[in-house]
């Protein structure tokens, strides 16, 4: 399993502020990068949903998600599509976000196809949390070749020793009386569907860490 992204890194994920403009000529060789923030609140005034969201240093920006324009109900807010993914406090995951109308006085927005926008059930701020935790978790995986901690009890073993979580397949258990001490008491109810999340949005992460 490759690394879970670090999402404190501020090259990777970068703020709204940095973010390249639309009207900007970017390199080819930029390395991939993603804007991610938090939603808090809706504010769609027409066809297009816009949300408003909280960026990795907590400043807000507004993202309006372009959907295809046969499915725009004409007159209808938001177009009539459903968003009811966008929830409040889900991340939203923006690959290679750019800034539209920018100019004096004026920070701009994000505008996207709502196809090319991935949401993950967690906070920024739980993410980053995760990402810190996740970097123990990797420096001590590369020192220990092949071995893997017990989420639960934290015992060390042969990762063919142990049994892996088959819904996010990123954390182990000794047994399944870990797997539900795991569950319930070590907090992976909660997080297990955001690593499945993470681990849709990241395909191919590795290049991430
Ligand atoms: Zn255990
Ligand atoms: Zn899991």
């Amino acid at each position: 399993m490759p690394p879970f992204p670090d999402f404190a890194n501020s090259t990777l994920f970068p703020t709204f502020a940095s973010l390249p403009l639309a009207t900007d000529d970017v390199p080819p060789d930029t390395p991939p990068y993603h804007l991610i923030g938090t939603v808090s609140e809706n504010m769609t005034l027409s066809t297009s949903p816009t949300f408003i969201c909280k960026d990795p240093s907590g400043s807000p920006f507004a993202l309006t998600l372009r959907i295809p324009a046969a499915l725009v109900k004409a007159g209808v807010q938001g177009g009539g599509y459903d968003v009811s993914g966008f929830k409040k406090g889900f991340a939203v995951v923006v690959p290679g976000a750019r800034r539209s109308g920018v100019s004096e006085g004026k920070q701009g927005f994000v505008e996207v196809p709502v196809g090319e926008v991935k949401i993950i059930p967690a906070s920024v701020k739980k993410l980053i949390e995760m990402g810190d935790k996740e970097k123990v978790v990797g420096r001590k995986r590369s020192e220990r070749e092949g071995r893997e901690c017990c989420q639960a009890c934290g015992k060390e073993m042969e990762a063919g020793k142990l049994s892996r979580c088959k819904g996010c397949e990123s954390v182990w258990y000794c047994d399944k009386n870990c797997q539900m001490l795991g569950w319930s008491e070590k907090g992976h109810k909660g997080e297990c569907k955001v690593y499945r999340a993470v681990n849709s949005a990241f395909p191919d992460r590795g290049r991430l860490a």
